[in-house]
Formats: structure tokens, C-alpha cells, sequence
């Protein structure tokens, strides 16, 4: 298996078709009731990608990446996570999901456990590693986020962008191998924004795995090696962020870049 490099340049590495498959979804299609809410969906994300998604307000960027850890369910398509195809089994749904962190705009913290704990739960329950061990992981990576000093606190005496902080903290303390975020800096001030951005650029460029729901085009043009632009439950149109930005294809998208840049 390829060792995930902790070399910040490999951010630039090739992660092209030659790079193992991460996350395969080939005719995807799902129903709320009777609205077609993602229509034949295909993506295939490489390790080391960095992919975001944007595209208007109810095309189903949310519910395609709540697809990936079973948080929604789909009628008909495939997904393959790190080779373990999502079915109903629990076994394969609970796999993926140690391998798959999320991150919320709204933190979805656990209002009545302080951040340490909120950190170490899962690691203890799921992962069944010891209280002392995951309370020095959960402390590694609250100091990678630059927020240890809040350990004891409970979210409600945080700033959002601390709880966001402490959000992504607490899904890289399962150690997953790709990280989903939908729309993380959309519920905060503008001030907070950037320190949730700049957690994000270094994740990126430790090499993670990345599926980003994001308005946040300046980190799209940054970070993204693909940028994927959804309308009406399809993915209309990607590209790597030069060539989506500069020369957009479809009416669709030039419409949307128009409005949000
Ligand atoms: P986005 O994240 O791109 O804004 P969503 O995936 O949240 O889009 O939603 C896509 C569409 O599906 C929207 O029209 C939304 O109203 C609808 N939708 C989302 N969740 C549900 C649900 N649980 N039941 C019915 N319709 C839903
Ligand atoms: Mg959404």
C-alpha cells in the first residue's frame, strides 16, 4: 500500500490517473421521494486529490458527498471507498466510515462533552484505543489545528472558528485516509474564515484525500487540483481550477462564475 507522504511538496505530486483510486462512484442516482436529486453521477477521486465541488444552492453537492458515508442513501449506482463497496452491510458502512472523516457547516460537535472529549469519544468507542493514548492523539492534532489551550472548554465557549477547529481535529483523530467537508467556513465571520482555510491548505498539502462543498473560490484556485461544478443533481462540467476559472465551458457554469466571483 502507498505511504501517504508527509512531505508538504507532494501536494504538487502527480495524482493523476496513475495514483490509487480513492473513491469510485459510477451511476449514481438518488430520489427524495420523486425529485431526481443526483442524476448519473460518475467520479473517480485519486489519492492525494483535492477536489472541490461548488455549484448553486439545491444542486446536490450536500447529499453527493453525504452519499459517500452512507449518511443518505441512493437508489441506484456504485460507490467504492479505498476498494470497500458501500452496500446495506454495517461491516462495509463502518469501514468506510473510519476511513472517511466530515466536517459540517455547523461543527455538529457534542454540545455537553468538552473538545478533549469530543476528540477521544470515537477513538475510544470505535477504534477501542485507550483513554491516556487518545487523549495524546486528540492533543496532537488539537495542537495541529493551534487550538490545545481550549482541551478543557466546551464548544459553546468557542468562536465558530475555533469549533470548526475543533471539528477537523476530531475526525483526523480516527485517522481517516480522505476527508469530506461540506461547506465549513459558511456558518462563520468573515474574520474566522481564514483560519479555517489555512488548517484545510495544510491538510491539503500533507497530501490528504479531499472532497470540498466550498463558495470559497480563492481556496478552490489554491488548493483544488479539480474543481467539480454541479446544476440540477449533475455534474455539468470540471477541470483543473486555471482552465475552470479562466475558460469555462457550458452556459451554466460561466453563469455561476459570474455571480460568485
Ligand atoms: P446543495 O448542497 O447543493 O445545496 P442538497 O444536496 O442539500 O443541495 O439538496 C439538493 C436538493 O434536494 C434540494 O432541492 C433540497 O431541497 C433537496 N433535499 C435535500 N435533502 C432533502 C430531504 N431530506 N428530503 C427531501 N428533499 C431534500
Ligand atoms: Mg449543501
Amino acid at each position: 500500500m502507498p505511504q501517504r507522504s508527509s512531505d508538504a511538496t507532494s501536494s504538487t505530486a502527480d495524482v493523476g490517473p496513475s495514483a490509487k483510486v480513492a473513491i469510485q462512484i459510477s451511476g449514481l442516482n438518488k430520489w427524495y421521494g420523486k425529485f431526481h436529486v443526483l442524476r448519473d453521477i460518475n467520479l473517480t477521486v485519486h489519492e492525494g486529490e483535492r477536489i472541490v465541488i461548488a455549484g448553486p444552492s439545491g444542486s446536490g453537492k450536500s447529499t453527493l458527498i453525504r452519499c459517500i458515508n452512507r449518511l443518505e442513501q441512493y437508489q441506484s449506482g456504485r460507490i467504492i471507498v479505498d476498494g470497500t463497496e458501500l452496500t446495506s452491510d454495517t461491516k462495509n458502512i463502518d469501514k468506510i466510515r473510519s476511513e472517511v472523516g466530515m466536517c459540517f457547516q455547523n461543527f455538529n460537535l457534542f454540545p455537553h462533552l468538552t473538545v478533549l472529549e469530543n476528540c477521544t469519544l470515537a477513538p475510544i468507542k470505535v477504534r477501542k484505543v485507550s483513554r491516556k493514548d487518545a487523549e495524546v492523539a486528540a492533543m496532537h492534532f488539537l495542537e495541529k489545528v493551534k487550538i490545545p489551550e481550549q482541551a478543557d472548554k466546551y464548544p459553546d465557549q468557542l468562536s465558530g472558528g475555533q469549533q470548526q477547529r475543533v471539528a477537523i481535529a476530531r475526525a483526523l483523530c480516527m485517522k481517516p485516509r480522505i476527508m469530506l467537508f461540506d461547506e465549513p467556513t459558511s456558518a462563520l465571520d468573515p474574520e474566522m474564515i481564514k483560519e479555517v482555510l489555512d488548517t484545510m491548505i495544510e491538510l491539503a498539502e500533507e497530501g490528504m484525500t479531499m472532497l470540498c462543498v466550498t463558495h470559497e473560490m480563492g481556496f478552490a484556485r489554491k488548493v483544488a487540483n479539480r474543481v467539480i461544478f454541479m446544476d440540477e443533481g449533475q455534474i455539468v462540467e470540471q477541470d483543473e481550477p486555471e482552465a475552470f476559472f479562466n475558460n469555462p465551458k457550458s452556459e451554466r457554469t460561466k453563469l455561476f462564475l459570474s455571480q460568485v466571483l
